[in-house]
């Protein structure tokens, strides 16, 4: 069975097949570094992240790229707005974005190509725009000209013969009814020189527009054209739509196979976004005491280009169904196994570990459906426990064994909450190691009478969040903060 994917540029689904064998190029648009990102920008890059790992475990060679928008109208703002330096600025949201990564067990792309580095190749693409006449000079900016470019429209749908002729829009997001000539170089305003976003070109100093950026990026990264492009619904128009008339306006060649859209998260009902203020990021809900293994879980019950309701009860049946599954693979793993098992015993394992995995790859063929292929996980875990429950005491041969951790394994190298998991459950076990040492060193500090030292301790753990209370019984603790 082929992998199938729903193409927005078709508004079909449709058979993938990769521009060359065995490999596929894979660009995502990545987060405009001007905030900490917010978990509805991390269900994007964790849908990007679902894909790249499943094309991975479907034997693809990927290469997978995310760029860094570290240059646009909002990190100029913010950088003017705290009086500090472009780069100075976004450095720390740049950091944070690859912490958020890691703690939800999103791998790092191969390239994460930051926009500021990419100028040489923006500028190219506009000459080339230029040589080709889609491309104008107006009050010290170049524009694109759409009614150059037949194909504007063809992604988002957009009604063309609504644009205003010649007439242009200069900010880097726009409406629909807005559909213009848009930027594609930003004559140097006195702000950009303040925070040092000006670049020497042909058209004289200045900035990219933010389209231009990633249409340099992934042709540069990925070549002119490449398989699969991501990001959220929201880019489809303009973001989107700009990158295919500049790319394909420069080339004359098709720049994109496959357009995939990811769906918003909703927070309470609500879009999550950065401008109004309605927002969680992950750390705010570690802090909440949320497992980002359970966050994990929660992305996957929904699919993609569905919207996801975020709700403090949904993450909590997602943490419990977590700690099931892990469970079930951690009973498992400990049960006693011989080489030589009871002959009169039907062995069920292995086969049902087929039958998973090949449900699990056709539920994900099908444009990545997510909460059949949990459905499949969830089918393993109980015949593992009903396995194990009728072995009772008797061991399990090693074969059988081997073949449903393999398929635990093969499927958790795509959905990832499990390993997760694990690792959360080592740095809980390394807190509490760290605990019972603070609390002896307290205990020998009161012994010696040293209350000074005993109380720096108590109020060492109280800064980790960890409470202690004095019983009859010694020291007892928990974490509470
Ligand atoms: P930004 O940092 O605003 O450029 O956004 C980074 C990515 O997150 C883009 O692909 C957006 O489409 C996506 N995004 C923004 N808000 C949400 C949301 N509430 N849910 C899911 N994805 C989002
Ligand atoms: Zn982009």
């Amino acid at each position: 069975m082929p992998i199938r994917f729903y193409n927005t540029l078709t508004r079909r689904e449709e058979e993938f097949v990769p521009l060359a064998e065995g490999r596929a190029g894979v660009y995502c648009c990545g987060p405009t570094v001007y905030a900490a990102p917010h978990i509805g920008n991390l269900r994007t890059f964790f849908f990007a992240d679902t894909l790249r790992r499943f094309l991975e475990f479907r034997g693809l060679q990927v290469r997978f790229v995310m760029n860094l928008t570290d240059v646009d109208d909002k990190t100029i703002r913010g950088a003017l707005r705290d009086g500090v330096k472009l780069d100075a600025y976004t450095q720390p949201f740049i950091d944070s974005l690859f912490r958020d990564f890691d703690r939800l067990g999103i791998r790092h792309a191969d390239a994460h190509p930051r926009a500021t580095h990419y100028v040489p190749q923006m500028v190219d693409i506009i000459r080339r725009l230029e040589k080709r006449g889609m491309a104008y000079e107006a009050d010290g900016s170049v524009y694109f000209d759409i009614s150059e470019f037949p194909g504007y429209g063809k992604l988002s749908k957009v009604d063309v013969s609504a644009g205003r002729r010649g007439e242009r829009v200069a900010a880097d997001e726009y409406d629909r009814d807005d559909v213009r000539d848009f930027v594609l170089w930003k004559g140097a305003k006195p702000e950009d020189e303040q925070v040092g976003a000006v670049w020497d070109t042909p058209w004289g100093p200045g900035r990219p527009g933010w389209h231009i950026e990633c249409s340099a990026m992934a042709m540069d990264e990925l070549g002119e054209t490449f398989d699969i492009h991501l990001g959220g619904v929201d880019l489809v128009f303009p973001h989107h739509e700009d990158e295919i008339a500049q790319s394909e306006g420069a080339t004359g060649k098709p720049f994109v196979r496959y357009w995939l859209h990811g769906e918003f998260l909703l927070l309470e009902g609500d879009k999550m976004a950065k401008s109004t203020g309605n927002i969680f990021n992950l750390q705010d809900l570690v802090e909440r005491g949320v497992k980002p293994s359970a966050i994990r879980y929660l992305f996957l019950t929904a699919h993609y280009r569905s919207k996801l309701n975020f709700t403090f009860a949904a993450l909590e049946s997602a943490n419990e169904a977590v700690r099931r599954i892990r469970g079930t693979r951690t009973r498992l793993r400990g049960h006693p196994e011989a080489r030589d098992p009871d002959p009169a015993d039907e062995p069920v394992l292995h086969p049902l570990a087929d039958e998973v995995l090949a449900g699990f790859t056709g539920a994900m063929d099908a444009d990545l459906n997510t909460s059949v292929a949990l459905s499949e996980l969830h089918r393993l875990a109980s015949g593992v426990n009903q396995r194990l429950e009728t072995l009772g005491a008797k061991p399990i041969s090693s074969a059988e064994k081997q073949a449903a951790l393999d398929a635990f394994e093969r499927i958790d190298g795509v959905f990832g909450f499990l390993a997760l998991a694990e690792r959360e459950a080592e740095v809980d076990g390394d807190l509490a190691a760290w605990v019972e040492e603070r609390i002896a060193a307290r205990q020998a500090a009161r012994k010696s009478r040293d209350f000074a030292t005993a109380d720096a301790i108590r109020a060492e753990l109280s800064a980790r969040g960890v409470t202690v209370e004095d019983t009859a019984q010694g020291a007892r603790w928990s974490v509470t903060g």
